[in-house]
């Protein structure tokens, strides 16, 4: 089976892993800085807190931001759970924006409707987070605008966009958010195994994150409630959780990311191969917004399914039975039984729900050669021929 994403893993990288095996610190030694460097200097953003998830990176992202009991956190119902679930550990409410038709990325013309109803009613979001959909990113300047007008804060959910980057600047850089969070899952971009990270320009939040990433516990003398007792003393002066990433990990993530504008140039190589070779078929392309440079982790087709005889679940079912391993990405979160029990009825964000009915993933990772890409070509020719 082809998969629709993989890890591209080098002897660079295994070598990297083993010096950590063979020295003195498997976690908190010096790999996760120096991980931390790699990717704030890449982004350019002031701060880069490494973490064990994206998941984790996005908690205490809401944490750091003061997320609350009666605080709403506004994401795109397009995204993979953890987006939207990251509110719910906080003890907040979770409401969505509709996608753009174009994009799938948040709307945000939906977005400033939705805000200006909110302000009616006193229910304004504290932080909304928009998703860079495939690695492309959403419209962040208009987004940084409403944050403005409307006072709250912004978390970019860049799981699938290190390396894009946005009106030539790069993703991570924190130029329209507060903070911006990456996953270094197998299948994103850049892989640590499990890994994420927070990136802010904001001292004080990078502080939070920090305290939060390790129990709550800090060792500078500056942020205790009084002298230490010695040298061995630490506080606890809130309540954090251990997210912390391991050495072994950041090593991996230092020497991957060495490679990252060629995974990314690899994965544009494809995306025009998949666009000039689909151009024929019954699906529409991905289309990129001028003003993004997409990291590209997926790309998502979508069936234009009056003109094909099969459903899309016929269409994916024939793919994955000759050995393409399509995916969906994603399953509107509104519609998962756990969001749909607060109230969220499917029909809530009808452009979600089109795209939903439509979109498949093809395979999209560094190391696809192009055999194995008209193979997926040829094999979803037959899937959709009349
Ligand atoms: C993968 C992903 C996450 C979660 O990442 P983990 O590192 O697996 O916790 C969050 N948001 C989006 C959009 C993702 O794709």
């Amino acid at each position: 089976m082809i998969p629709y994403g993989r890890q591209d893993i080098s002897q660079d990288d295994i070598d990297a892993v083993v010096a950590v095996l063979r020295s003195d610190f498997l976690t908190q030694g010096p790999s996760v800085p120096a991980f931390e460097g790699a990717v704030a200097g890449y982004c350019g953003a002031a701060h880069g807190v490494a973490v064990n998830s994206a998941t984790s990176a996005l908690h205490l992202a809401c944490l750091a931001l003061g997320v609350g009991p009666g605080d709403e956190v506004w994401t795109t119902p397009i995204t993979f759970v953890a987006s939207a679930n990251c509110a719910l550990y906080c003890g907040a409410r979770v409401d969505f924006v509709d996608i753009d038709p174009r994009t799938y990325n948040m709307s945000v013309e939906r977005l400033a409707e939705k805000l200006e109803g909110a302000r009616e009613t006193g229910r304004l979001p504290k932080v909304v987070i928009p998703v860079h959909l495939c690695g492309q990113p959403c419209d962040m300047a208009g987004i940084r605008e409403l944050s403005r007008r409307y006072g709250f804060s912004v978390i970019e959910d860049a799981s699938h966009a290190i390396g894009g980057g946005y009106r030539g600047e790069r993703i991570g850089n924190c130029r329209y958010s507060d903070i911006t969070v990456f996953s270094f899952h197998p299948v994103k971009i850049v892989t640590t195994a499990e890994g994420g990270m927070v990136l802010t320009n904001d001292d004080a939040l990078a502080g939070r994150v920090r305290l939060l990433r390790s129990h709550g516990i800090t060792r500078d003398a500056e942020a205790m409630t009084r002298t230490p007792d010695g040298p061995w003393y630490y506080q606890q002066v809130a309540l954090g959780f251990n997210y912390r990433m391991t050495d072994l990990q950041a090593a991996l993530g230092v020497s991957q990311m060495r490679r990252i504008d060629g995974f990314v140039a690899r994965r544009h190589e494809l995306a025009r191969r998949y666009d000039t070779l689909l151009a024929d078929l019954p699906v529409t392309t991905p289309w990129q917004h001028p003003d993004g440079h997409s990291g590209l982790h997926l790309y998502v087709i979508r069936l234009k399914l009056r003109e094909i005889d099969r459903t899309r679940r016929e269409v994916f079912e024939f793919l994955r039975a000759q050995g393409v391993g399509v995916n969906v990405h994603y399953i509107p979160v509104h519609t998962q039984p756990y969001y749909a029990g607060m109230g969220f009825k499917p029909g809530d964000f009808p452009e979600a729900m089109r795209y939903y009915e439509e979109a498949i993933s093809l395979p999209m990772f560094p190391k696809l050669t192009e055999a194995e890409q008209d193979f997926v070509i040829g094999t979803l020719r037959r899937g959709v021929a009349k």
